[in-house]
Formats: structure tokens, sequence, C-alpha cells
């Protein structure tokens, strides 16, 4: 008994060290995640709200904990994070700090990647809506958090950069770069649905994946596509291939990772 016992007391440490590594990092800047404590997990599951959108809220360390996205063009200021636990709303506090990114410069061959024409800015609109739309699924099947890498690579681009494109600035930018050869094979860095395929005019061949919950990755300028909408893919499965596909200088990865609707950095996910 006294051995079954340590034992259990063992795998319960095991799970929930790995319970720990599997979260990202906070760093509660623009483009960061808050991880907010909510309360014990003898307590019913809290709802939880960043602007309105609905936040994943996930079991760490026995509490329920929110993982907030924090967008990228936030103030340094005092957010609010709106919490319905037992038939009652509290807020919660997320003191948001300051950060700044680096500015990059890039020279785009494709003038009208830049200066999109009427077609383009019409096509432009029409995939906001449907990437918009893509971005609010909410599936209840639970992530771990536990995300790879996608590409080994070198990092040419990091998450919020300020862009000037051939002289004119543009958004930030909303993923990691990671650049390799063209056909370099892209594995899929945690288990998820695919929630999209298909040829945007900036992201070029593009996949989506659900994560559960509100979690969503992104992978764009793709040579190939290698996956169906509706497709689980494992952790560790080919998804498609690294090309220049869209608005891209050369052959690279963009990856992107959504909570709450809101771009994060990846790389908070990775150098836990
Ligand atoms: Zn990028």
């Amino acid at each position: 008994m006294k051995y079954l016992a340590q034992g259990l007391l063992s795998l319960i440490m095991l799970v929930s060290s790995s319970t720990l590594l599997a979260f990202p990092k906070a760093h509660p800047v623009p483009g960061g995640i808050a991880l907010i404590p909510l309360g014990s997990v003898q307590q019913p599951k809290p709802q939880a709200y960043f602007q309105n959108n609905w936040v994943t809220v996930l079991l760490y360390q026995q509490q329920w904990t929110a993982i907030v996205g924090l967008p990228l063009e936030l103030e340094p200021s005092m957010q609010v994070l709106q919490v319905q636990a037992a038939n009652q709303w509290i807020n919660y506090p997320i003191p948001v700090q300051a950060k700044n990114y680096r500015t990059q410069r890039l020279r785009i061959k494709d003038k009208n990647k830049v200066t999109p024409d009427d077609e383009s800015s019409a096509r432009i609109v029409r995939e906001l809506e449907l990437t918009k739309r893509l971005k609010t699924t909410l599936s209840h099947f639970v992530p771990d958090l536990n995300f790879m890498r996608p590409v080994k690579g070198r990092d040419t681009g990091r998450f919020g950069m300020r862009r000037i494109m051939n002289g004119i600035p543009r958004q930030p930018h909303s993923g990691m770069d990671i650049a390799a050869p063209i056909g370099t094979p892209i594995k899929t860095p945690h288990r998820g649905r695919v929630l999209y395929t298909g040829s945007l005019f900036y992201t070029g061949n593009t996949v989506i994946l659900d994560h559960g919950q509100g979690v969503l990755s992104l992978y764009a300028h793709l040579n190939q596509i290698n996956t169906q909408l509706g497709d689980w893919l494992e952790q560790g499965e080919i998804l498609g291939t690294v090309g220049k596909t869209g608005r891209a200088t050369g052959p690279h990865l963009h990856w992107s990772i959504y909570l709450n609707q809101t771009s994060v950095d990846p790389s908070l996910f990775l150098n836990r």
C-alpha cells in the first residue's frame, strides 16, 4: 500500500511537472501572453473574456489559469480580464508592460504586394473577413500547448518587428519567420485539426490548424500543402513544405499562433 501511494505520488508529480512544462512563458507585453490564475481546480471551470473575446482557460499547477493573448497594438497599460465564476463577474487586472520591437526594412519585388491595386484590395478584404471568421473557431478538445519547432532553420524575422516595405510602413510582423530551402518539410508542432487550406494574397499557400479551445496556428508561403480540410494531424506529421508563395522575399515558413483571436509570439511556446 505504501509503495502504491508512493508510486501514485510520483505519478502525480510527473503529471503536474509535465503540465508545467507545456505552458507558454508568461510575458505580459503587447504581442505577449499573460497567465492569470483563476482559482482552485475544486471549483467549476470559470469563463474568461478579454476585449469581449473568449479566452482559453486550462489547468496549471492545480489552478484554473487563463492564457491571455495580448494584441500587438496594445499600449502599455492596465488591462482587464473579465471572468464569470459561480454566477458572478470578477475583474482581474493585467498590467501590460512596454516592449520595443525592432524595425525591419524589406524590399519586395512585386509592388502590388506592397501597394495593392483595386482588384487585389477587394481580394484582401474578402480574405481578411475569412481569416477573421476562422479565428473565432472554438472547439471543445483540450490543447496541452506542448508545441515543437515546425522547421529547422534560421530565424529571419522575429515576431512583432515593425516593418517598412519598399520605404512604406506596413503592419507589424504577426508571426515568426524561419528560413529553409524550398521543399523542406514542415512538421505539425502540436496535435490539431486542419481548419483551412488554400491560397491567400499575402500568406500564399496557407494551412490553419485548430488545436482546441481557441488555440490556432497558421503556416504561410508554403510550396506544397500536404494535408486536407478536416484532417487530424499528430505532432511531427508533415503538413506541407517550405516555399515563397504570397508576399515573401525568399523561401521561409511564416508561423503564427493565435490565442483569443490575437496573434502572439510563437517563441513563448518554445523557450519555456
Ligand atoms: Zn512572416
